[in-house]
This record gives structure tokens, C-alpha cells and sequence, in this order.
């Protein structure tokens, strides 16, 4: 039996941390690929903030800077107290934020860190800096109340997830070479999400268990090219448009994967009696709902294929010069059970044209599936029951990356939750204007991870 939060409400525990947050929201730790965007000292005084935010975590828990600007934190367990069977668990979250597009369309501005009656506003508040702070908070409360971890926790705080991601490798690599395998890693990824289906009307804590791969794939057409005043019928930019419509007619074939098909069972209870009846059933109804989340599209389509977009076309540099090449960039999101390879074999036979070149830009297989019904998911479901009695907890697969999946390595147990309560507004904010994260919300987290953290 886990013990309850503590008797301060969620509202109080998220004002009290709430210019905490804010704090950290000041500073434009912005990831971009080209290095020199990279405003280093903005990193730099992101970490020098946090001794003097979060003393206590400061002076018990050992600190290292992995691949410059990743930080792992340890907080040693209690000599021979993982006798409970936990091992060592890796608490992750990230620093780096995307960019702003226009800070005039945002209520606030975006990296003044302001706190509201209700709210703490700003770009990063949900992600991920709300889940870094809440854990550290969190961690801050627990030593204050004298708690010792009986196995050593990790926190792994990652740099450029957003980009490169290659601090969070880095780190699962440091881990492996001192032969720790972690009992539990989680990442942020899924929420304590409502809307998310049109007949579920509780929130659904969404866990998610796997990741779908990332791959770029460059379309190339060649061609002699000339002046554009004496053009050839399909010359290189028609043979690419040809390709980039039948791979826009024909979707790669939809199947929905066990997860889904237990995620739906599993909140199935919560839902209506109609629709209870159907999904109760899915297992078998799994050809219908499969069909079912295809015309819904938008995520639940998503959920149930290897989806290819568009994203970047090139052709000649002159206005009137034709092309010699024409490329067109394709980014995928491979669905689990299929490969990287299985994905190129399939484009090539949707494009059926032997002058489209395939090159394969970058590529991630999909993430191991970690399992539902062992310890480590007993904890987070017993944990989320814990804090948000009114939410279900389901599996999911996630069709975003994080940076969790360079852990699937080291560890079978990779989940990815941030225990934020977030509305369909709330998840569009993320990456786009007015991210904000409620006070109360916040507090409700940081309640989770000291639940969760107390139980390890
Ligand atoms: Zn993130």
C-alpha cells in the first residue's frame, strides 16, 4: 500500500513550488541542430539555478554533467534496502525547449516565467521543465521529511531531446558501463488526459509503453535538365510528385497492435453502455475498431499505422533552370512489429518507379514493447490510482519520440507519463503558443513523484 499524499493540497504544494518553476521557465535553453544557436550560458545559468531553487537535493544527492550539459543526478538507496525486490529507477525529463514563433501571439511572454492566480505560463512549462521541476520538488519535500530511498534513484535531465537527443544516450551508456540495469525508467510521454476519444468521458492516465520508430527518407528523381524553355514530359519534379501522390492515395495497411487493443479494454469500463458493449470485445472486434480509428483519423489513425508525411520538396535553385534533381523528403513514423527495412521495401513498392531514388536519411526502429503486467506497471498504475482516483490508467503507444527510448537498451521496464492532468488544449500548446501549466496541476504532480519516489 502506497501512503497518500500528504495532507497539503494539491493547489497549496503547486503555489508554494510555482516560482520555482518559473524560475526556470527565464531562461531560453532553446535546442537547435546548428551548435551556434545554442545559447550556452543560457544552459549554463539554467543549471547554477537549480542548488540555490532546490538546496537539499543539492547536498544529498551527487551530481554529474554527461555529454556537457545532461545532468544525472544520484540519490544513493539505503545499504541493502532494495530487499523489496526495486531495483535501482531513472526518473528522466528534459531541459531544452523548442523555439517560439511569434512571442506576440502569446498571452505572456514566453520566457518571463510569469506565475498567474492560476497558472505558471511560459514555453517549456509543459514540456518538460514542469516534470524536472516537479521531480526535484518533489525530492526537495521528501528530504525535508527525512526519507531515504531504500534503491538508488537517477534522475536523468537531458539537454537536446528536442534535436540530437544524444545526451540521453549518453547517459543510459554511463549507467551500462558501471553495470547498472535500472528496475524502472519513466520519461515523460503520455498525461492525465481527457478528450482524448469522443466516448470516454474520464481522464485517461495514458502510459506509454513503446515508441513508434522515426525515420527520414529522401525521394530523389534525376533528370539531364537544360533550359527551362525547352522542358521534357516528366522530368524529374513530375517523377517526384508522381511518387509523393501514390504515397499519399496509398497508406501504408492499418492493424491495431495488442497495446491498443488492451488500452481500449481497459477503458472500456469507463465508458457508456453502447460503446462498453463494442469495446469490451475488442480482442475480437479488432478488424472493426481497427477501421474505427482509421476514419476517426488525426491520433487514432495514427495509432494503427506506419504513417508517412510529406514534409520538404526541393527542385532547381534557378527559377528558370530545370531540374536535375528533385527530392522530396518523407518522414515516417514506423509503426511496432514493422522495421526500418520493411518500411523502405514497402515505399518502393508503393512508388513502383525504378527512377525514384530511396535514400534513407535517419533512422530508429520502433521502441521494445515494455510490459503491463509486471511490478514496475503495478507501481505506476497503483501510483496513478494513488493521485488521480477519478483517472484510468491505460497503455498506449506513443506516436511522438522521447528521449526514453535510448533507455530500452539498459532496461525492459521504459515507461513514459508525466502526471499532468492536460486537456486537448493543453497538448496542442505544446510546442505551438500559451504553454502554461496550471498551479494545481503542477502540485498533483509533484504529490505523484513523492508517492512514487516513496515506494522505491
Ligand atoms: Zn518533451
Amino acid at each position: 500500500m502506497l501512503s497518500s499524499p500528504a495532507a497539503v493540497s494539491a493547489a497549496a504544494l503547486g503555489r508554494a513550488a510555482a516560482p520555482k518553476l518559473a524560475r526556470l521557465l527565464t531562461y531560453r535553453t532553446v535546442s537547435s541542430r546548428v551548435p551556434e544557436e545554442v545559447e550556452t550560458e543560457q544552459f549554463e545559468a539554467f543549471i547554477a539555478a537549480l542548488p540555490e531553487l532546490f538546496p537539499r537535493v543539492s547536498a544529498a544527492l551527487q551530481l554529474e554533467r554527461v555529454n556537457g550539459f545532461g545532468l544525472l543526478y544520484r540519490w544513493p538507496g539505503t545499504p541493502g534496502g532494495t530487499a523489496s525486490g526495486r531495483g535501482p529507477a531513472v526518473l528522466m525529463a528534459h531541459y531544452d525547449v523548442v523555439p517560439v514563433e511569434d512571442p506576440d501571439r502569446w498571452d505572456y511572454p514566453p520566457f518571463a516565467g510569469t506565475v498567474t492566480e492560476t497558472s505558471i505560463e511560459g514555453r517549456g512549462a509543459l514540456d518538460d521543465k514542469g516534470a524536472l521541476a516537479a521531480v526535484l520538488e518533489a525530492a526537495e519535500q521528501l528530504l525535508a521529511e527525512g526519507f531515504a530511498p531504500a534503491g538508488d534513484i537517477y534522475f536523468s535531465f537531458g539537454n537536446n531531446e528536442e534535436t540530437a537527443g544524444d545526451t540521453a544516450a549518453a547517459a543510459a551508456a554511463l549507467l551500462a558501463e558501471r553495470g547498472i540495469r535500472p528496475w524502472l525508467v519513466l520519461d515523460e510521454g503520455g498525461a492525465v488526459a481527457s478528450g482524448a476519444f469522443p466516448f470516454v468521458t474520464v481522464p485517461l492516465a495514458v502510459v506509454g509503453v513503446s515508441e513508434k520508430g522515426i525515420l527520414d527518407v529522401e525521394l530523389a528523381v534525376d533528370d539531364p535538365g537544360g533550359h527551362a524553355s525547352t522542358p521534357n514530359r516528366m522530368g524529374a519534379p513530375a517523377g517526384r510528385a508522381r511518387a509523393v501522390v501514390r504515397l499519399d492515395r496509398r497508406p501504408f495497411p492499418a492493424s491495431l497492435p495488442d497495446v491498443s487493443v488492451e488500452m481500449v479494454q481497459r477503458l472500456s469500463g469507463s465508458a457508456p453502455l453502447l460503446p462498453r458493449l463494442v469495446l469490451g470485445n475488442a480482442a475480437h472486434l479488432r478488424g472493426a475498431l481497427t477501421r474505427v480509428f482509421g476514419l476517426l483519423g488525426g491520433e487514432p489513425n495514427a495509432m494503427t499505422r506506419t504513417t508517412v508525411a510529406v514534409t520538404q520538396l526541393r527542385g532547381s535553385k534557378g527559377s528558370n533552370v530545370l531540374a536535375t534533381r528533385a527530392t522530396a523528403n518523407a518522414n515516417i513514423r514506423v509503426a511496432v512489429g514493422e522495421t526500418v527495412a520493411s518500411t523502405v521495401a514497402r515505399l518502393r513498392s508503393i512508388i513502383r518507379d525504378p527512377q525514384v531514388g530511396l535514400r534513407v536519411v535517419e533512422g530508429n526502429e520502433p521502441s521494445p514493447v515494455s510490459a503491463t503486467d509486471n511490478a514496475q506497471f503495478a507501481l505506476l498504475e497503483e501510483t496513478i490510482r494513488t493521485c488521480f482516483p477519478d483517472a484510468v490508467p491505460v497503455p498506449y503507444i506513443m506516436l511522438g519520440g522521447t528521449d526514453a527510448r535510448r533507455f530500452t537498451s539498459i532496461c525492459d521496464a521504459v515507461y513514459r507519463f508525466a502526471p499532468f492532468r492536460m486537456s486537448a488544449a493543453d497538448r496542442a500548446s505544446i510546442h505551438a503558443d500559451n504553454e502554461r501549466l496550471g498551479i494545481e496541476t503542477f502540485g498533483e504532480g509533484i504529490a505523484f513523484y513523492k508517492v512514487l519516489m516513496g515506494a522505491l
